[in-house]
C-alpha cells in the first residue's frame, strides 16, 4: 500500500507540475490561470489532447508543437519530473501520514513556483508567497503543526530578517519579494527552524558563488538569485532541519 501511496504522488506532482507550467507562463503573459484554454506559447495554437497530457506528451512528440513544429522549452517537462519527484518524496517521508503528505506537496509546489520563477524572471510575486502562506495557516493553527507563539516569531523573525536588510539598503540588496518569501517560510517552519534555514540559504549560496568568485565570474554567480537559496534551504530544512540541529548539538556538547 505504501508503494502505492509514492505511486499516487508521483502522477499527482507531475499533473501539478503541468499546471504550475500552465501557471508560470499565464503570471508572465499577465493572464488568468482560471479562463481560456492551454496553448503553445510560439504560435498560440489551442493544444489538442495528445499534445496536453503532462510528460507523455513531450516525449511521444519529441518536444515539438504538432501546429508550427517548433521546439517546447525543457523546461515543462523539467518541472513536472521534478514537482512529481518532490511529491514521492513527501509521500516516503511521511510514510501514510496522508495529512502531512498533502501538506508538505502543497509546500513543495509553492517553493518549486518561487525557485523557477525567480531564477528565470528574478521576480517574487504574491501569489507565491502571501496567499500560500495564508492558505497554510488554516490547517497550522486547527491542527497544531505549530504553536501560534512558534508561527509568530517565524513569521516576525523571518520577514523582519529581510525587511531589515531591504530598509538598510534602501531596497538595493534586496527586493520586496523575498520579505514576503521571508513571511512563508515563518509559516511553513515556525520558530526556531527558520534560523536553520537562513542559515542554510547563506552559506549555500557562499559555497555556491565562491567557486566564480575565484575564477573570476562574478556575473556568473550573480544570475542566481536569492530566493533560489531561501527555497532550497526551506525545502532541506522542513525535512531535515531538526535533525541537522541535534547533530550539531551532538558535536559542541
Ligand atoms: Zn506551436
Amino acid at each position: 500500500m505504501f508503494y502505492m501511496d509514492i505511486l499516487f504522488f508521483f502522477v499527482f506532482g507531475v499533473l501539478l507540475g503541468s499546471f504550475l507550467n500552465a501557471w508560470i507562463w499565464r503570471t508572465r503573459s499577465g493572464k488568468s490561470i482560471w479562463r481560456g484554454r492551454s496553448m503553445c506559447p510560439k504560435c498560440g495554437n489551442t493544444l489538442t489532447w495528445k499534445e496536453n497530457i503532462p510528460l507523455v506528451s513531450f516525449f511521444w512528440l519529441r518536444g515539438r508543437c504538432l501546429t508550427c513544429q517548433k521546439k517546447i522549452s525543457f523546461q515543462y517537462p523539467f518541472v513536472e519530473i521534478v514537482v512529481g519527484c518532490l511529491f514521492a518524496f513527501s509521500a516516503w517521508f511521511h510514510a501514510g501520514y496522508i495529512l502531512l503528505t498533502f501538506r508538505d506537496a502543497f509546500v513543495l509546489f509553492f517553493l518549486t513556483f518561487v525557485f523557477v520563477y525567480d531564477v528565470t524572471y528574478q521576480e517574487i510575486w504574491d501569489r507565491m508567497t502571501v496567499y500560500p502562506a495564508l492558505f497554510l495557516l488554516v490547517p497550522t493553527a486547527i491542527l497544531g503543526w505549530h504553536s501560534g507563539m512558534s508561527i509568530t516569531v517565524g513569521v516576525v523573525v523571518g520577514a523582519g530578517f529581510f525587511l531589515l536588510q531591504y530598509l538598510i539598503s534602501k531596497g538595493k540588496w534586496i527586493g520586496g519579494g523575498d520579505i514576503r518569501l521571508g513571511m512563508l517560510m515563518g509559516v511553513i517552519l515556525g520558530w526556531p527552524l527558520i534560523l536553520v534555514a537562513l542559515f542554510f540559504a547563506y552559506v549555500g549560496g557562499a559555497l555556491f558563488v565562491l567557486p566564480f568568485l575565484v575564477l573570476k565570474k562574478q556575473t556568473m554567480a550573480s544570475r542566481v538569485p536569492f530566493g533560489a537559496y531561501l527555497t532550497l534551504a526551506t525545502a532541506l530544512t522542513m525535512f531535515y532541519g531538526m535533525d541537522i540541529v541535534q547533530w550539531y548539538i551532538g558535536l559542541i556538547s
